[in-house]
């Protein structure tokens, strides 16, 4: 691309159509003059792009609202069901899949558990899911606009090929063109934590002026930057690897092969794996009692469970965890002196000790004066906020409006 460009006549329209659509979308019922004040166009302008609409089958007339002097203006709202949006969460133990409506409410929701990590097995489950979910909540196939699947590792930009992912033990998987090739819709492959930040960043009703953080503290920990324009991606597309900064020399090893990362002790499987090494060396703890002797069975949560019962062990591990992550999201705040930062993952739904323990280290961490104005918060969409996600990179990146 050259050093200058310019937006011709069909990018602006388009750009209006869309604001004038999230303008109806917010207001849920709102007649064209405020429309027209919000978004900055003239009253013919957004009479000629809510005509349009109108006939599209996307908005429709309510009915009459108050008058102001004049008028009773007419008042416009989005139709619910002419569009969907599908999104698929693909993690190492569930895969979850959700309907949207172009209201952005969620219709249908469905988790089951990862029958297998090998390449094709998923791929067949994804779609069987997929497909299964747009039948149950009996959703014709041409208002479905696309599926956003949501996927742990490094993605490639617009290929959707993943190039690695140490969880699923996969390298170089066209995961985009093999679910294209199965399913009949347009399919977008993003990595999970950019889908998840992106989804709680529209649930919040979020608009970055500077920069917003999601971290996704789960099995793994991950994280995604977004700007006021979108999501930002870095020179090589690989941005947000905040739980592969080595905190510790010659610390414990990580899925991403090096030694130390803040993955490798304060992820939910570093946090288990310390726990099952402890009991090994016989310190006294209840948690050997909440897995029933079987270290297999031992996960985070039951880490977390016996540190609020005041288990000494529990409470040590979950105090280190937290303090790396307030060491990761230091030199976040350090490097990018972001607006906000949300906190995802299962990790989170363990309690606010947890959260108030992180703000904390945080704040031991972070340099004076540095961040000055950021606002750590919790994520609000719960166990589907990764499938909610994935819809959500659908919405933002597919131009069904101008299209149909
Ligand atoms: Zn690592």
């Amino acid at each position: 691309m050259g050093k200058y460009s310019k937006l011709d006549l069909t990018s602006i329209t388009n750009h209006n159509r869309i604001n004038v659509f999230n303008c109806i979308l917010e207001g849920k019922t709102i007649n064209r003059s405020v429309i027209a004040k919000k978004v900055g166009l003239s009253i013919p302008a957004v009479m000629s792009i809510t005509d349009d609409l109108i006939e599209k089958g996307i908005i429709y007339a309510v009915g009459k609202g108050e008058s102001h002097g004049g008028k009773r203006p007419e008042m416009l709202s989005v139709v619910p069901d002419r569009f969907f949006f599908i999104g698929v969460d693909v993690g190492r133990t569930s895969v979850r899949v959700v309907v949207m409506n172009n209201c952005r409410d969620v219709v249908y929701k469905a988790s089951k558990p990862t029958e297998s990590v090998e390449p094709d097995d998923l791929i067949g489950q994804i779609t069987e899911m997929t497909m299964d979910g747009i039948k149950e909540a009996k959703v014709p196939d041409d208002k479905i606009v696309g599926v956003g699947v949501a996927m742990p590792g490094l993605i490639e930009r617009g290929t959707g090929r993943v190039l690695f992912s140490p969880n699923f033990g996969w390298r170089d998987v066209p995961l985009q063109d093999k679910l294209k090739a199965c399913l009949p819709f347009n399919v977008l492959v993003e990595n999970a934590n950019r889908a998840l930040t992106v989804g709680e960043i529209n649930n919040m009703q979020l608009k970055p002026t500077s920069c917003v953080i999601g971290v996704n503290l789960a099995y793994g920990i991950g994280s995604a930057v977004v700007l006021p324009n979108g999501l930002y991606y870095g020179a090589s597309g690989t941005s947000g690897e905040i739980g592969h900064i080595i905190v510790e020399n010659h610390g414990a090893y990580c899925s991403c092969g090096n030694y130390g990362c803040i993955e490798s002790i304060a992820s939910g499987d570093a946090i288990a794996r310390q726990a099952r090494i402890a009991i090994d060396n016989k310190i006294q703890t209840s948690i050997a009692e909440k897995c029933g002797g079987d270290l297999k069975k031992l996960d985070a949560k039951m880490v977390f469970d016996a540190a609020k019962e005041g288990d000494s062990l529990a409470q040590s591990l979950v105090k280190k965890a937290a303090d790396y992550i307030g060491k990761g999201l230091a030199i976040a705040i350090n490097m990018l002196d972001p607006e906000q930062i949300i906190l995802c993952g299962g990790l989170t739904l363990n309690g606010e000790f947890f959260i108030d323990m992180i703000k904390k280290a945080v704040s031991k961490y972070q340099m004076n004066h540095a961040g000055r104005n950021v606002q750590i918060v919790v994520g609000k969409s719960g166990l589907y906020a990764t499938a909610i996600g994935g819809a959500w990179i659908v919405v933002n990146n597919i131009d069904f409006l101008s299209d149909n």
